[in-house]
């Protein structure tokens, strides 16, 4: 009789709606936290077992469930939540749809136990898969909820074939639980796995303590090369804030990017674009920034109802949304320039782990920036006021406790050295002054703390790059006759370019004018550039064209075509500068935004306190 139409069974409806949200233990654990969440927990306890397949129990101090209620708890559709569709329109919980627990009691062996903050006894109610109807009987509990869930899947054997190994599947559902506990830094969170505790978080309610739990649970090196962030866009009612991890520390993965909405974690296209583009410029072709952002807004703007893993948001005012996310952070960004921050870690992290090649560890720490200096803001809103770097990870702070009961080791450390300074060189900038040329490449500069190490193209092409950006946006680059004009021969297709786009490269700062069938004179070239090889110059240019396209797709990729141009006129390694243009480049460097990094993400100087050279020297300890 399977041919006519009959109503399914309510196990078979509640198994089916389970291929939706139980994937694997993950998605379990991620429902019945929520739930915890949702109903006021300030601790919750979570232990699993082979990977939660075998078992998974969540223990929350909530509002807890009263008797009447429990067996309701169990069914579909079934919530406390919302009532009326207009709650749609503006939810506040995590969860609303009342098919979570349905879903999971048909799919596993579940005991769910509760006392409900009205009641002076706790009750308990079982469902086994096909058991649907659930009885009530008396058990012990102090308030909230204990929602134990046993092998998971033992009904459905075609689902549990498509479950991973153990490890596989403890390494999801520790990332879920990672999320929720960075989405609510105000409650407690204990994670065990096998009978060993994994995470124990306490409440974080200062920002030391916030950083502590995003380095327990995402590691320090994130935290140590992060700048924290705080924006409110009055008008819009829009607050960013939280922090976002420095260009050099990319990852080749998107794995350490989370973006939580009103306390929601999302992934979402357009919050994705905003802030790889607010990165676009400092970071190589591949990589991946490291974020953990939090963006609040009226909760009537955003549709959270898009998907039943309500992985997905909708704004009702995407473009402003995605707006403000782009333009805080590329201004956050800009402001990593010397002077701005106060991260001494990274080389003294260095030497404590010494068991990775030291190029790498370069790498991943990114790099570390002098402490003292003035700080210029860009036009505008002065974003310094707001940014401040992540504080020490734990132990680094723990480390400097200890030192600050006696005497405070950065003050000293500053008196020694200004001791030993000439009365005029007492005012040091943050970059320093130059002492010498290594190798032709690199520059080494001594500053109050301790020594920096420039790399001397990269830190002049980035200056000379952002110098050609801002030129770009005021009236473009200024031309400079050259003494002797340039011919060039070139393809026919590349002068019809040159013609065609003549208005272009007049606001480059070139003046281009067809010869013949198949060449060019160069007549003027951008200032910044006369030094250059013109006709190699021109020709990348060309190229780069030609890839772009039409004028207006030049003008989108401007910023790419101003590094290929900047790439040209900065000073090329083995090029021998006197002290004097080696300090007019750490100058230049103090006053150009993101200098920390060359244009491909790459570290354009590295530093190290004295304290850090002592420890390499094993002075004084
Ligand atoms: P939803 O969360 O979408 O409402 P669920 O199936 O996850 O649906 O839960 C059904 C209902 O059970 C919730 O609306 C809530 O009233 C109650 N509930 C579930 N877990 C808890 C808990 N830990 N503490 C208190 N109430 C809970
Ligand atoms: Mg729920």
């Amino acid at each position: 009789m399977s041919s006519r139409i009959h109503l399914l069974s309510p196990q078979l409806a509640n198994q089916i709606a389970a291929g939706e949200v139980v994937e694997r233990p993950a998605s379990v654990v991620k429902e019945v936290l929520e739930n915890a969440i949702d109903a006021g927990a300030e601790k919750i306890s979570i232990e699993v077992e082979q990977g939660g397949v075998k078992l998974i129990r969540i223990r929350d101090d909530g509002k807890g469930i009263s008797k009447d209620d429990l067996p309701l708890a169990l069914s579909r559709h079934a919530t406390s939540k919302i009532t009326a569709l207009e709650d749609l329109e503006a939810v506040a919980s995590l969860g609303f749809r009342g098919e979570a627990l349905a879903s999971i009691s048909s799919v596993s062996r579940l005991t769910l136990t509760s006392r409900s903050a009205e009641e002076d006894a706790a009750w308990q109610v079982k469902a086994e898969g096909r058991d649907m109807v659930a009885e009530v009987s008396p058990s012990a509990h102090p308030q909230g909820t204990t929602v134990e869930m046993r092998d998971l899947f033992f009904n459905t054997p075609a689902r549990r074939k498509f479950l991973k190994t153990e490890n596989t599947e403890y390494r999801h559902l520790e990332e879920v639980v990672k999320r929720l506990a960075l989405s609510r830094f105000d409650l407690q969170f204990q994670l065990s796995n096998n009978n060993r505790v994994v995470h124990q978080l306490k409440p974080a309610n200062s920002e030391q303590m916030r950083e502590r739990r995003i380095a327990s649970l995402l590691g320090s090196g994130f935290i140590d090369n992060a700048l924290s962030l705080d924006i409110s866009a009055e008008a819009s009612g829009l607050r960013l804030w939280g922090w976002i991890g420095l260009p050099t520390y990319s990852r080749s993965q998107a794995d350490q990017q989370y973006f939580f909405v009103n306390g929601r974690i999302i992934r979402d296209k357009l919050v994705t674009h905003a802030i790889r583009q607010a990165y676009a410029d400092v970071l190589y072709n591949g990589r991946h920034p490291c974020y953990v952002l939090y963006l609040e807004l009226d909760p009537a703007l955003v549709d959270v109802n898009v998907h039943p893993t309500k992985h997905e948001v909708r704004f009702r005012e995407g473009r402003l949304v995605h707006d403000f996310i782009f333009r805080t952070i590329h201004r956050v960004i800009a402001q990593t320039r010397p002077g701005e921050q106060n991260n001494d870690t990274s080389v003294s992290t260095l030497l404590q782990g010494q068991n990775q090649p030291i190029q790498q560890q370069f790498d991943q720490q990114g790099i570390s920036l002098p402490t003292s200096g003035s700080s210029g803001g860009t036009a505008g809103i002065n974003f310094s006021n707001y940014v401040r770097p992540a504080t020490p990870s734990a132990g680094e702070v723990k480390q400097q406790l200890a030192g600050y009961g006696a005497l405070h080791p950065n003050s000293t450390q500053t008196q020694a050295v200004a001791m030993d300074q000439p009365a005029e060189q007492q005012d040091i900038p943050p970059m320093g002054f130059a002492l010498a040329q290594l190798h032709g490449i690199y520059i080494l500069s001594q500053t109050a703390e301790g020594l920096i190490l420039v790399d001397m193209h990269a830190a002049h092409e980035r200056i000379v790059y952002e110098r050609m950006k801002s030129a770009w946006e005021s009236d473009g680059l200024r031309g400079q006759p050259l003494l002797v004009p340039v011919t060039l021969n070139l393809s026919e297709a590349e002068v019809d370019i040159a013609e065609e786009r003549s208005e272009v490269f007049a606001k480059l700062g070139f003046s281009v004018e067809r010869m013949g069938q198949e060449s060019i004179v160069i007549r003027e070239v951008p200032v910044a550039l006369a030094r250059s090889d013109v006709s190699l110059l021109v020709r990348d240019v060309l190229s780069d064209m030609k890839v772009y396209g039409s004028s207006s797709r030049i003008e989108e990729s401007i910023n790419e075509l101003l590094a290929t141009m900047a790439c040209h006129g900065s000073v090329r390694a083995n090029r021998l500068l006197t002290l004097p243009e080696m300090n007019a480049l750490l100058r230049d460097m103090e006053a150009t935004e993101r200098s920390g990094q060359c244009n491909h993400g790459r570290p354009t100087y590295v530093q190290m306190t004295m304290n850090e050279l002592d420890k390499l020297f094993l002075r004084g300890q």
